[in-house]
Protein backbone atom coordinates (compact mmCIF):
# COMPACT_ATOMS: atom_id res chain seq x y z
CA UNK A 1 0.00 0.00 0.00
CA UNK A 2 3.14 2.23 -0.12
CA UNK A 3 1.24 4.30 -2.89
CA UNK A 4 -1.37 5.51 -0.63
CA UNK A 5 0.61 6.45 2.71
CA UNK A 6 1.37 9.26 2.91
CA UNK A 7 3.19 10.38 6.30
CA UNK A 8 4.94 8.69 9.52
CA UNK A 9 3.18 5.98 11.16
CA UNK A 10 0.83 5.62 14.18
CA UNK A 11 1.68 3.22 17.31
CA UNK A 12 -2.02 1.96 18.50
CA UNK A 13 -2.83 0.96 22.04
CA UNK A 14 -5.85 -1.47 21.72
CA UNK A 15 -8.09 -0.71 24.78
CA UNK A 16 -8.85 -4.50 26.04
CA UNK A 17 -11.06 -2.65 29.16
CA UNK A 18 -13.14 -0.09 27.58
CA UNK A 19 -15.49 -0.28 24.80
CA UNK A 20 -16.43 3.09 22.87
CA UNK A 21 -19.93 2.14 21.22
CA UNK A 22 -22.47 0.17 21.65
CA UNK A 23 -25.42 -1.51 19.57
CA UNK A 24 -28.07 1.31 19.57
CA UNK A 25 -26.19 4.16 20.76
CA UNK A 26 -24.42 6.64 18.81
CA UNK A 27 -21.11 5.15 17.78
CA UNK A 28 -21.79 5.35 14.18
CA UNK A 29 -22.29 9.14 13.56
CA UNK A 30 -20.38 11.97 13.67
CA UNK A 31 -21.05 13.45 17.25
CA UNK A 32 -18.79 14.82 19.75
CA UNK A 33 -20.86 11.98 22.06
CA UNK A 34 -18.09 9.97 20.19
CA UNK A 35 -15.09 11.86 21.77
CA UNK A 36 -15.62 12.00 25.31
CA UNK A 37 -15.82 8.83 26.13
CA UNK A 38 -12.28 8.21 24.93
CA UNK A 39 -10.61 10.75 26.33
CA UNK A 40 -9.65 9.23 29.56
CA UNK A 41 -8.14 6.01 27.08
CA UNK A 42 -6.69 8.27 24.99
CA UNK A 43 -4.72 10.72 27.69
CA UNK A 44 -3.06 7.38 29.67
CA UNK A 45 -2.40 5.82 26.01
CA UNK A 46 -0.75 9.33 24.78
CA UNK A 47 1.22 9.16 28.66
CA UNK A 48 2.70 6.40 27.95
CA UNK A 49 3.95 7.25 24.02
CA UNK A 50 0.91 5.93 22.06
CA UNK A 51 -0.38 8.11 19.14
CA UNK A 52 -3.94 6.42 19.72
CA UNK A 53 -6.00 4.07 20.71
CA UNK A 54 -7.52 1.05 18.97
CA UNK A 55 -11.17 0.03 20.56
CA UNK A 56 -12.91 -3.19 20.64
CA UNK A 57 -16.29 -4.51 19.72
CA UNK A 58 -18.67 -4.15 23.13
CA UNK A 59 -20.29 -7.74 22.48
CA UNK A 60 -17.26 -10.01 21.96
CA UNK A 61 -14.18 -8.10 22.82
CA UNK A 62 -12.46 -9.91 20.15
CA UNK A 63 -13.02 -8.27 17.04
CA UNK A 64 -11.57 -4.64 16.20
CA UNK A 65 -13.66 -1.67 15.57
CA UNK A 66 -11.79 1.49 14.94
CA UNK A 67 -9.52 4.07 16.21
CA UNK A 68 -10.48 6.71 18.34
CA UNK A 69 -10.98 9.49 14.80
CA UNK A 70 -10.25 7.48 12.26
CA UNK A 71 -11.07 3.88 10.29
CA UNK A 72 -8.58 0.69 10.32
CA UNK A 73 -7.82 -1.64 7.54
CA UNK A 74 -5.68 -4.57 7.71
CA UNK A 75 -3.44 -5.80 4.84
CA UNK A 76 -2.63 -9.36 3.92
CA UNK A 77 -1.44 -10.33 0.51
CA UNK A 78 -3.92 -8.30 -2.11
CA UNK A 79 -6.58 -7.91 0.30
CA UNK A 80 -7.68 -4.78 2.22
CA UNK A 81 -10.24 -5.76 5.29
CA UNK A 82 -11.97 -3.59 7.36
CA UNK A 83 -14.67 -3.84 10.43
CA UNK A 84 -17.91 -3.17 8.50
CA UNK A 85 -20.69 -0.90 9.59
CA UNK A 86 -23.27 -1.95 11.98
CA UNK A 87 -23.98 1.01 13.82
CA UNK A 88 -20.91 1.15 15.94
CA UNK A 89 -18.17 2.43 13.71
CA UNK A 90 -18.48 5.32 11.68
CA UNK A 91 -18.95 5.45 8.11
CA UNK A 92 -15.71 7.37 7.04
CA UNK A 93 -15.80 8.52 3.88
CA UNK A 94 -12.17 8.38 3.54
CA UNK A 95 -12.65 4.37 4.24
CA UNK A 96 -15.52 4.16 1.75
CA UNK A 97 -12.88 6.28 -0.67
CA UNK A 98 -10.34 3.62 -0.19
CA UNK A 99 -12.81 0.59 -0.84
CA UNK A 100 -13.63 2.35 -4.30
CA UNK A 101 -10.07 3.21 -4.95
CA UNK A 102 -8.37 -0.12 -4.17
CA UNK A 103 -10.00 -2.43 -6.42
CA UNK A 104 -8.55 -0.22 -9.50
CA UNK A 105 -4.77 -0.86 -8.19
CA UNK A 106 -5.36 -4.52 -7.93
CA UNK A 107 -6.92 -4.90 -4.12
CA UNK A 108 -9.60 -6.66 -3.28
CA UNK A 109 -11.71 -5.02 -0.07
CA UNK A 110 -13.84 -7.07 2.44
CA UNK A 111 -16.02 -5.45 4.95
CA UNK A 112 -15.59 -8.13 7.74
CA UNK A 113 -15.39 -8.48 11.79
CA UNK A 114 -11.86 -8.78 11.94
CA UNK A 115 -10.16 -10.21 15.05
CA UNK A 116 -7.75 -9.07 17.08
CA UNK A 117 -5.57 -11.72 16.08
CA UNK A 118 -6.01 -11.45 12.74
CA UNK A 119 -4.35 -7.63 13.16
CA UNK A 120 -1.34 -9.21 14.71
CA UNK A 121 -0.65 -10.94 12.07
CA UNK A 122 -1.04 -8.77 9.56
CA UNK A 123 1.23 -7.60 6.66
CA UNK A 124 0.47 -4.16 7.15
CA UNK A 125 -2.28 -1.75 8.76
CA UNK A 126 -3.58 1.92 7.78
CA UNK A 127 -6.04 4.25 9.59
CA UNK A 128 -8.35 6.25 7.17
CA UNK A 129 -9.85 9.58 8.39
CA UNK A 130 -10.34 13.29 7.05
CA UNK A 131 -7.85 14.37 10.21
CA UNK A 132 -5.02 11.56 9.79
CA UNK A 133 -5.59 11.27 5.56
CA UNK A 134 -4.38 7.74 5.23
CA UNK A 135 -1.87 7.09 7.78
CA UNK A 136 0.67 3.54 8.27
CA UNK A 137 0.20 2.02 11.61
CA UNK A 138 3.81 1.03 12.85
CA UNK A 139 3.00 -0.60 15.98
CA UNK A 140 0.34 -2.40 18.10
CA UNK A 141 0.61 -2.85 21.32
CA UNK A 142 -2.32 -5.66 23.01
CA UNK A 143 -1.68 -6.02 26.55
CA UNK A 144 1.89 -6.84 25.98
CA UNK A 145 2.16 -8.08 22.63
CA UNK A 146 3.36 -5.81 20.14
C1 LIG B 1 -14.35 11.37 11.63
C2 LIG B 1 -14.20 10.02 12.13
C3 LIG B 1 -13.72 8.98 11.31
C4 LIG B 1 -13.26 9.18 9.90
O1 LIG B 1 -14.28 9.65 9.06
P1 LIG B 1 -13.94 10.52 7.76
O2 LIG B 1 -15.29 10.78 7.15
O3 LIG B 1 -13.11 9.65 6.88
O4 LIG B 1 -13.23 11.73 8.22
C5 LIG B 1 -13.65 7.70 11.86
N1 LIG B 1 -14.03 7.47 13.13
C6 LIG B 1 -14.50 8.44 13.95
C7 LIG B 1 -14.91 8.11 15.34
C8 LIG B 1 -14.59 9.74 13.46
O5 LIG B 1 -15.05 10.69 14.29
Amino acid sequence: MAVLIVSSGLNLKVDHTYRRAHTGGTGGVKSCTNYSPVVKSLREAKSAGFSDVLFLDAATGRNIEEVSTCNIFVVKENILSTPPISGTILPGITRKSISELAPDIGYQVQERDVSVDELLEAEEVFCTGTAVVVRAVESVTFYETK
